[in-house]
This record gives C-alpha cells, sequence and structure tokens, in this order.
C-alpha cells in the first residue's frame, strides 16, 4: 500500500485516504499558444517506470492538495512538498539523485 507524508495536515495516510490528480509539474498554455502546445498540455502526459512526479489530494482528511516525488517500479516515496511549488525543492532531487544517480525527468534532473 502506498503511504504518502501530508505536508499540510503533517500526518502520514495511506492510498484510501487520498485521491491521485495526476502528473505533477505539467505547464499550462492557454488562449494565443499555438495549437501543438495546447494539445501537449491537454493529453500528453510522462508515464515513466522510474522517477515521476504527481499531484494527490488529502481527500479524506486536510483536502489540500500537495505534490510526492516517488519511484513507480519500486514504489519508493522519496517526498512531498507543497502543491505552490513549481520544482521539486532541491532535498527531494538531492535523495532522488542518492537511490537514482543520473536520474531525469522533464527538464528536473
Ligand atoms: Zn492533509
Amino acid at each position: 500500500m502506498l503511504i504518502l507524508h501530508c505536508p499540510h495536515c503533517d500526518r502520514m495516510v495511506d492510498e484510501t485516504d487520498l485521491h491521485a490528480g495526476g502528473e505533477a509539474h505539467v505547464k499550462r498554455f492557454g488562449p494565443g499558444s499555438e495549437a501543438e502546445e495546447f494539445e501537449n498540455y491537454l493529453f500528453m502526459r510522462e508515464n515513466p517506470k522510474g522517477v515521476h512526479f504527481e499531484r494527490w489530494r488529502h481527500v479524506y482528511g486536510c483536502g489540500k492538495w500537495f505534490l510526492a516525488a516517488r519511484n513507480t517500479a519500486t514504489l519508493e516515496v522519496y517526498g512531498t512538498y507543497s502543491a505552490q511549488t513549481t520544482e521539486p525543492p532541491q532535498a527531494i532531487r538531492d535523495a532522488i539523485s542518492a537511490k537514482q544517480p543520473g536520474w531525469s525527468w522533464g527538464t528536473f534532473q
């Protein structure tokens, strides 16, 4: 079972208290953008076997959204952080690098 730390209410919660929100750090494109950019925003998502950044909502708790960095192959969780951040905190990147040297995800390394 997947267990994540909710950074808002500082509790360890299992996946039955959470709702998955898909990929984190999706760059949004609005009116005036190129059709291909908007299409990619709507439909193209990462689906890696390994390091992944995801959105989660503590739906049966505080109700707030947060982001998680985890490994989809091993279910290892590298850390969780506020959904109001635009990129993963350096501490989480360092934790990933310690376990997965040379990792990359989108523009993050
Ligand atoms: Zn919470």
